[in-house]
């Protein structure tokens, strides 16, 4: 079965206003796939609106999983509605380690995201300890079934999956093609457990130092349908190129 690909550029606390307006101005698209950014939340105004008229999705990357009321600092996902944000990252590995957030409360996320009709993008993936320790597929099993067990498997059909070792994340060390094959269709096949279609129909992006000198390999694995981009998005002759290789 042939996946839509998606490339996700995930800018982080970084950039400023003049960067993030001269960053979306040089993105390029194709029809054949999915190009996301997921700007600081202060930016979504400014993005959303520049985004309008182009085929370019915004995500958010982060998004409370209550409605409203009394949470300093948390953004609802009404208020992403607003600005025209279509997916939203969640459970990304800094947000796990830096910011305490559990199994359990991102999987509420993912349920409250779709409850809204958005895209969640669910980040999932073992440390270099559990690597070593021989657990990657245990540790990202687990991720998946505290989601599952929430929202139920027909509803995951919907939810976009980026298996990202923390390993690989930032640290310029990508997982090889072969690695992050290996452990992408073992995410396919455990959900497969469930249900041969909505295994089949789940996107899965590769994420940990995609670079445009290694993207066009990773695309090329059967099970590979994308990226969660962090620190190349944030150069746009890079994030281009790494675009360019998808589509
Ligand atoms: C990320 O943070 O989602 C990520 C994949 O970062 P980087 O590409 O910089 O490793």
């Amino acid at each position: 079965m042939t996946r839509r690909k998606i490339v996700a550029g995930n800018w982080k606390m970084n950039g400023s206003l003049e960067s993030v307006v001269e960053l979306v101005q040089g993105i390029q698209t194709y029809a054949t796939l999915d190009v996301v950014v997921a700007p600081s939340f202060v930016y979504l105004p400014v993005v959303s609106n520049m985004v309008r008229d182009t085929d370019i999705k915004v995500a958010a990357q982060n998004a409370s999983e209550q409605a409203k009321g009394a949470y300093t600092g948390e953004v609802s996902l009404s208020m992403l509605q607003d600005f025209s944000v279509s997916h939203v990252i969640l459970g990304h590995s800094e947000r796990r380690s830096l910011y305490g957030e559990t199994d359990a409360q991102v999987a509420q996320k993912v349920a409250a995201t779709l409850a809204a009709g958005l895209t969640p993008i669910l980040c999932i993936g073992e440390t270099l300890e559990q690597r070593e320790a021989g657990i990657t597929l245990d540790v990202c099993q687990r991720q998946i079934d505290a989601v599952l067990d929430v929202i139920g498997t027909e509803e995951f059909a919907k939810v976009v999956v980026a298996y990202e070792p923390v390993w690989a994340i930032g640290t310029g060390k990508s997982a090889t093609s072969e690695q992050a094959q290996e452990v992408h269709k073992g995410i396919r096949d455990h959900i497969a457990k469930r249900s041969e279609t909505v295994a089949q129909v789940v996107a899965i992006l590769y994420g940990g130092s995609v670079k445009a000198s290694n993207s066009a390999e990773l695309f090329a694995q059967a099970d590979i349908d994308g990226a969660l981009v962090g620190g190349a998005s944030l150069d746009v002759q890079e994030f281009n190129s790494i675009i360019e290789s998808a589509k």
